[in-house]
């Protein structure tokens, strides 16, 4: 190990793949070890029993603001096109169901209040705050002015109050604010998701993009390989097969499980996800639609309107239910539970790896943080640039 490699990297999602390819074109040969079957982390995706594009580990959409990492994957991949979009299902208070755009925005405003009611309500908002802005949910709910903070009281209880409790299992007022403002209400007819510059799908799927990022000579990706099987943290010394390991180790596993959860378990949420086929054409005519007031589960997800697979008369939809993660084998920390306890305990853990001058923590689970995937990849790209 120690005299064929210069860099050894843990996991093969977008942190472990972006960074070990960027290594390998300043000529470094990288070893990455990869704990589960297949590289590309949670955006790996492949085809089902019926043939339908799936998203193992839930939808994933990408979009990005930033001209250098788009360009930066788009050697590895075309794109589609796709400008997400996501409707609130809910009931109607009439027996039925209504749906509107979320985020909230000028047209769920009328689809709530009526033509009439739901206009004079977005002119109010957009005198406040103006046109094109996005406020806040929390933001809004501040707002003294009775009309708008009854807007605010029905935006919170329709939009995010249920859906919160079933994401996080606390209200929007319990977690991280930066959460629920990922979401902000939108005064403007614009329903997209996202409004970043650069939205779409990998023209052949994620897992592809992955594979032809990892394909280098100076790249080796070893799957279905513990890596904490392979290294040992000692003293201020990481070996890696029981020798000393001076290279740089890039880590994008769980910053807890690296030093043997000493100072405890970093709290997460995992996602159940109950995969179906059906035998039709659409189901719900939506990528992903929310079940924001009612339904156990967050959302659906039907993955032919991400992909744009032209495949007749099936159909494969995803429910997603969230739960506390609770380390038992099989489950997979998905979300970090940001909130200052937990960021304590996680700085500990930090402190102990900077114990080590070669030990870099990167990723959604190693820095304990809520990354889209662009901004990891920004991130993976900034390491490799600052390791000689
Ligand atoms: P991961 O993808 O988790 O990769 C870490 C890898 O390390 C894993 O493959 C793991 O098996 C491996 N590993 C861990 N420990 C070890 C070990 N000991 N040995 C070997 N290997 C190990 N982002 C967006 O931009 N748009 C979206 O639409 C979007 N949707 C999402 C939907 C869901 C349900 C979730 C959970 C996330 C979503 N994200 C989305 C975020 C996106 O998944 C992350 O930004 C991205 O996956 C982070 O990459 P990563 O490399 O940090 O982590
Ligand atoms: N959210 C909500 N209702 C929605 C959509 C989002 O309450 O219809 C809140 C919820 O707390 C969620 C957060 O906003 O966890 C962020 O939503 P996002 O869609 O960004 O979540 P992700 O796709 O990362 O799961």
């Amino acid at each position: 190990m120690r005299e064929q490699y210069d860099v050894l990297v843990v996991g093969a999602g977008y942190a472990g793949a972006v960074a070990a390819r960027a290594l390998a074109e300043k000529g470094k040969k990288v070893l990455v070890l990869e704990r589960r079957s297949h590289v590309a982390g949670n955006a790996y995706d492949c085809l089902d029993k019926a043939g339908v594009l799936i998203h193992q580990y839930g939808p994933h959409i990408f979009h990005t603001n930033n001209k250098k990492v788009f360009d930066w994957l788009s050697r590895f991949t075309k794109w589609r096109d796709y400008q997400h979009r996501v409707v609130a299902d809910i009931p109607d208070g009439q027996g039925g169901r209504l749906r509107y755009p979320v985020p909230f925005n000028l047209t769920s405003l009328e689809c709530s209040y009526g033509g009439y009611e739901g206009r004079h309500l977005g002119e109010k908002l957009m005198e406040t705050y103006g046109a094109e802005k996005k406020v806040t949910i929390l933001e809004l709910r501040q707002n003294p002015d009775p009309e708008i903070s009854d807007l605010a009281d029905y935006v919170y209880e329709h939009v995010f109050v249920h859906y919160t409790m079933k994401q996080w299992g606390q209200t929007p007022e319990e977690i991280d604010p930066n959460t629920t403002a990922r979401v902000p209400v939108f005064l403007s007819r614009d329903d997209r998701y996202f409004q970043d510059t650069y939205q779409g799908m990998p023209l052949e799927g994620y897992t592809p993009m992955f594979e032809k990022m990892l394909d280098h000579p100076g790249i080796k990706v070893e799957l279905g390989t513990d890596a904490l099987k392979r290294l040992k943290l000692s003293g201020e010394q990481i070996l890696v097969d029981g020798e000393a390991f001076e290279g740089p180790v890039i880590y994008t596993g769980q910053a807890d499980e690296l030093f043997g959860f000493r100072f405890g378990p970093l709290p997460y949420r995992t996602l159940d996800f109950d995969f179906e086929t059906l035998e039709q054409d659409d189901f719900q005519g939506y990528g992903t639609v929310n079940y924001t007031v009612d339904e156990p589960y967050t959302r659906i997800t039907e993955f032919k309107h991400l992909t744009g697979q032209d495949l007749p008369g099936v159909t494969t939809i995803v429910r997603e239910y969230s739960k506390a993660y609770s380390g038992a084998p099989g489950e997979t920390p998905y979300y970090a539970i940001i909130n200052p306890e937990n960021n304590a305990r996680y700085a500990k853990y930090q402190k102990e790896a900077g114990k080590f001058g070669n030990l870099y923590l990167l990723g959604r689970l190693a820095e304990y943080k809520y990354y889209n995937m662009d901004a990891i990849a920004a991130r993976a790209l900034e390491l490799a640039d600052s390791i000689d």
